[in-house]
Order: structure tokens, then sequence, then C-alpha cells
């Protein structure tokens, strides 16, 4: 997904709203259409891209240096606010992409934040302690005048954890004395005035969406006739055939691309729901995937990826950790012959090429962009419902948010307190979302969401006189 594509979409949805006359602004004729050209062409450039090098010394003594960027797109709804990610293939269209998305997505929850990325161009796993630890506090030195609680907000992403976010805030109090620190950054450790449960909450959110699309929204709807005429039936049959399932007492077989995080526990919570019965009969990581037709034993599974931070990948790593289950490649996840699939790893794995290839019918988008917009038609057009990421994965962020409140207070909420909360949150944007979406006939849940969170864009830069 580059740039380009999340631009030329936030376009298509900001004509049709232009389309829709009951909406913003109250002026009309020649003036709507200048506030709308302006709102557009702010919601699709960045503000500002900050690009810098990390010089670290290795354990071996050589020097390297790695680049690393912080990109803030817009702040017109609240302050920048999005993860940092250390991987060895990010790069600042990658990073500015995912700022626009944290845009998107922060304003589609009515959070009070606006939206920002930052990477690092390094593979952890290929990094000792010290020097993780090393480009950490390098990076908040880099980043130190753009950062902070009451202007850029950062938190984990892919590669990066509480121990970093920790580093990070230490280093931000060294560097500012006197000033707010824990609120400065996301995701720390509970000691350090992270809330509990924020690891958990975006694979908690993901599989939540999902939930409330099936338990709390189809199966309310007995009837065909009760869908809008014409709207989407094909999606609602979809939804209706997973039920029937459930209801002659079979499972929806499901399988999960991903097992970190964001998978191991969507995955959990799917293995565990009283209310949908599900069957995990594959998940991967990226080096291996398992499968078992009767299902795997995801708890077990979850052990050992706590243990040894992947799941087993031979047949004595299986023994160890006392699963049955099929070794097959990390690639193969995707074309698994299952009803849900949860996409929980990294960007593009669903595109042009390969979407005839999918068997699933309902795609949950847990990691950023899994899904490229070519594959995302395509499976729309298949009858296919597609979660998008910016709904499916925002537990994070909203827990991010909690955490930030309490950081300002000194207040610590009970990791009950955080998930009721995270889960109210998401049950009002799946509501908002899926209604409309099944209601007012919008092409695709995505452009859904974008319409949702483009509304409140608009509406706030045109309460803030930003129009012109
Ligand atoms: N990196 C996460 C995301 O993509 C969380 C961001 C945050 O908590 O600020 O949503």
């Amino acid at each position: 997904m580059t740039v380009k594509d999340t631009q030329n979409l936030i376009k298509d949805m900001m004509d049709r709203l232009y389309e829709d006359e009951s909406f913003l602004p109250e002026e009309s004729g020649d003036a709507r259409r200048r506030f709308f050209q302006s709102g557009t062409e702010i919601l699709t450039t960045t503000d500002k891209i900050i690009k810098s090098s990390i010089r670290v010394s290795r354990d071996n003594r050589e020097i390297e240096r790695i680049p690393a960027f912080r990109v803030q797109h817009n702040n017109i709804a609240g302050f920048y606010k999005g993860g940092i990610r250390f991987n060895n293939l990010v790069h600042e269209e990658e990073v500015e992409n995912l700022a626009i998305l944290m845009t998107l997505k922060n304003a589609l929850h009515e959070l009070p934040y606006g939206g920002a990325k930052g990477g690092v161009v390094v593979h952890p796993n290929d990094y000792s302690t010290r020097e993780l630890n090393m480009i950490a506090k390098k990076y908040v030195q880099r980043f130190t005048t753009d950062i902070g609680p009451t202007h850029d907000i950062p938190a984990p992403d892919m590669g990066t954890n509480e121990q970093t976010m920790d580093w990070m805030t230490g280093e931000y109090k060294t560097i500012n004395p006197g000033k707010n620190y824990l609120g400065a950054f996301t995701g720390k450790s509970v000691e350090n005035g992270g809330a509990k449960g924020r690891r958990e909450a975006t694979g908690r959110g993901v599989y939540y969406s999902y939930k409330w699309l099936l338990h709390e929204w189809a199966k309310s709807i007995e009837e065909e006739s009760q869908v809008s005429a014409g709207i989407h039936r094909k999606q609602w049959h979809t939804l209706k055939a997973l039920l029937d399932k459930n209801k002659e007492g079979k499972p929806i077989d499901m399988a999960v691309q991903g097992f970190g995080n964001v998978g191991s526990v969507a995955a959990e919570m799917a293995d565990a729901c009283p209310d949908v019965r599900n069957n995990v009969t594959a998940v991967s990581d990226h080096q291996v995937t398992l499968r078992r037709r009767k299902g795997l034993d995801i708890p077990k599974l979850a052990a050992y990826q706590m243990k040894h931070r992947q799941l087993p990948s031979t047949e004595r790593e299986l023994e160890e950790a006392g699963v049955e289950a099929e070794i097959a490649g990390p690639e193969q996840l995707v074309f698994e012959d299952v009803d849900v699939l949860i996409l929980a790893a990294v960007e593009d794995q669903i595109t042009e090429e390969n979407k005839e290839k999918v068997k699933a019918s309902v795609f949950i988008e847990g990691a950023n962009a899994p899904i490229d917009q070519h594959a995302d038609r395509y499976l729309h057009d298949n009858g296919c419902v597609v979660i998008p990421d910016v709904l499916a994965n925002a537990g994070g962020v909203m827990v991010s948010y909690i955490e930030w409140k309490q950081d300002r207070v000194t207040h610590l909420y009970t990791e009950k307190e955080v998930l009721e909360d995270m889960t109210k949150q998401m049950a009002q944007s799946c509501e908002k979302v899926f209604v409309s979406y099944f209601t007012e006939g919008l092409s695709s849940i995505r452009n859904t969401c974008y319409i949702h969170a483009l509304k409140r864009l608009f509406t706030l830069l045109y309460k803030h006189g930003k129009l012109y």
C-alpha cells in the first residue's frame, strides 16, 4: 500500500462527502467547493517528515549508522500519536503511510489525537540488548524537540515493546528535566506508568470487532429483508453462513497469520470465546505455519510463544510445546481452507497476485495494511467481509489514551477498568461503522471507516477556521 493509494482513497471519500449536501459546511456553491478542495489538500498533505541517522557502536566495536524517521501527518484532532517501528525493511514512505492511517484511525474512534509514526531501519533480533538500548536512547536524542506529552506521543509498534518505551521514557526524562515525562510515551511497563492490559489490547480489540459483527449485529438480523434493499446482501449471506455453522453445532474455522502480541491474543480470544464457537486450525509466524484440522492447542502455543518469542517450528519443538500439528512454510497460511483469516503480521499479504487463491470469506486486519486495494475490491466484489485495520486494530491506541490520561493525573486504572473502557469504545465504533455500511451502502467497510474519520477531521478543520 503506497502513500498515493491512501491519498487517492481520501480524495475519493472527500468527493463523496462533497456530494452529500446534508454534511457541512453551511456555505453552498463555490464556497462549498473551495472548502472541500482545501480540506482534501490538507488531509492529503503530511505536516512534517523528520529524518535522522543513529550512530551505534556495535558490540564488536564497529560503528554503524542507522536511518531513523518520525513522520507527523496531521494534528487537527489532537496531539500527534503513533508507534515507532524497528524493522529492517521499514522506509520513509511506509512510515508516512502508517502516519496517515493513524490520523484516520484516531479520528474514526474519536480519540483526541492526530496521526504520526516512527521507524528505525534495524532488525531487533540482530542486535544485543545493550545495542537496542543505545538505539532507543539515541532515537529520543535525535527527535527530542519533536516529541513530548503535549505534542507527539510515540508508542510501541512492530519490533518495539514496553522495554523500548521504558528506555525512551528514561532518556526523555534525562534530556528534559522538570517536564512531564510519563505522558511522553505510551505502551510502557506498568511499573513505569503503563496501563494494565496494554499488551493484550490490540489482539483483544481485533477479535472483538469480529465478534461484534457476528454476534451483536448479524445475529440480530433474522431475515435477508431486514438488510436494506440490495445493500451488501452477499456480505450478509457470508456472515449468516458462519452463524448457521454454529447453529448446526459446527465451529467456524479460523487461521491466524502472525503470532506476536496481536495474533496470539486474538487466537486465544477466539479459542476461548463463549459466544461464538471457533476452531483455530492454523497459525503462523515468520518461520512456520502450524496446521491441525481438529484445532490447535492455542493455550499451549501461546505459552510456548511467551517463553521462546516464536512458535515451535520443528518436530522436537512441537514435542516440547506438547502440541500436535503439521508443519508447513509460513507463506502457506493465507491460503488455508478456513472461514476466517486474521492477518496480524505485516503489510501487503493479500495482493493483486495472490487474491484469487485465498479461501476465507471473512478477513480481519490485525496488522496495518495487510490487504492491498486491488485485493480489497476483489474480495468485496466476491461477497467477502473485510474488517479493516483502522477499525480492527485500534484497541492498542485506545488503551494508549487511557495510559496517557492516567500519567497526567498519576492514577492507576485497574485492568478490569481498562478492558471495559476499551471494549465499550470498540463497541461504539463497530456499531457506527457496521450499521452505516449495511444501511447506507458505502462500497466497502474500509470506505465507511474513511467516511466517518474524514467527517470528523473535516468538521474540525472547518470549526478551527482552517479552510479557505
Ligand atoms: N502502533 C499501534 C498502532 O498502530 C499503537 C499506536 C499508539 O498506541 O499510539 O495503532
